[in-house]
């Protein structure tokens, strides 16, 4: 079999959420490298309408839609947009998302509980609602959603967060099975840490937590943004043609331990 990626994507659209910045920005310039339409979505305006002046500067076609994926009626719009603009959807990167707690389990708020889960899991099931109507219609499509090892092993003074990714891992996996003979194929990445603002904010706030988290990779350094989106774009790809349900980690080798 014989693989081409930018033929296969040449002329299809992709939709980026979380596209404002870190590994949502690196993956929408991925996807518009490789020559699919983008869809660049934040609730960050300025951060995405950076990403489509990136991509456009670099000979990419891109387009922004403000979103908070945590609202119904502003995920509906935004992949009413993405069909208005592109006429149909092939892909998307379901990868915005929140980290903000510090706490030991028994210590974290209420306000933090309901804050994660809205962003992380009711924002990711709310993108496959409005998208795989989509999709059904086309005929197929491909998923990627942003979960993280902390959705396949514990996360210490992130347990929230952890119980997050876990779910965007049981929605992925439900997703797969229910779609598989309507060719929409659904998969998660599960980064380690990658060199983001997410993690310099928790670096700077905790220095010692910075250092350990460089050490607790085999590999002996963190993940690149570029890392995260080239697993996408397989994922995507045809060469990922009989890859669904997966979770897949990539994370230096942290998970193998
Ligand atoms: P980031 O903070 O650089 O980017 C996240 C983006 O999501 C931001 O642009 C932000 O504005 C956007 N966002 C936040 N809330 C939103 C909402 N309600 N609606 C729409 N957009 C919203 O972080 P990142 O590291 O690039 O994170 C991307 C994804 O990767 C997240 O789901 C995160 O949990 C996951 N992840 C990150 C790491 C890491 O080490 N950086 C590791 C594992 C998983």
């Amino acid at each position: 079999m014989k693989i081409n990626m930018k033929k296969q994507f040449s002329g299809h659209v992709a939709l980026v959420t979380g596209a404002g910045n870190g590994i949502g920005r690196a993956t929408a310039l991925a996807f518009a490298a490789s020559g699919l339409k983008v869809v660049v979505s934040d609730i960050d305006t300025p951060g995405g309408e950076e990403t489509v002046t990136q991509i456009k500067a670099a000979g990419g076609e891109a387009s922004f839609v403000r979103c908070n994926v945590s609202r119904d009626e502003e995920v509906k719009a935004l992949v009413a947009a993405t069909v208005a603009t592109y006429g149909r959807l092939d892909y998307a990167f379901n990868n915005a998302g929140i980290d903000i707690e510090k706490n030991r389990l028994a210590d974290g708020s209420e306000a933090e509980f309901d804050a994660i889960m809205d962003v992380n899991v009711k924002g990711v099931w709310l993108c496959m609602k409005h998208q795989i109507p989509v999709m059904l219609a086309q005929g197929g499509g491909a998923i990627v959603n942003t979960a993280s090892v902390a959705g396949l092993i514990a996360a210490p003074k992130m347990g929230i967060y952890s119980a997050s990714k876990h779910a965007v891992i049981g929605m992925t996996k439900t997703a797969a099975v229910e779609y598989g003979k309507k060719h929409i194929r659904v998969n998660a990445v599960c980064p380690a840490v990658i060199d983001t603002d997410m993690f310099r904010r928790a670096h700077a706030a905790d220095q010692k937590k910075g250092a350990f988290a460089l050490a607790m990779h085999p590999v002996g350094r963190i993940g690149k943004v570029e890392e995260i989106a080239a697993a996408v774009l397989y994922l995507c790809s045809d060469a990922a043609g009989f890859t669904t349900g997966v979770a897949l980690p990539v994370d230096g080798g942290l998970t193998a331990i």
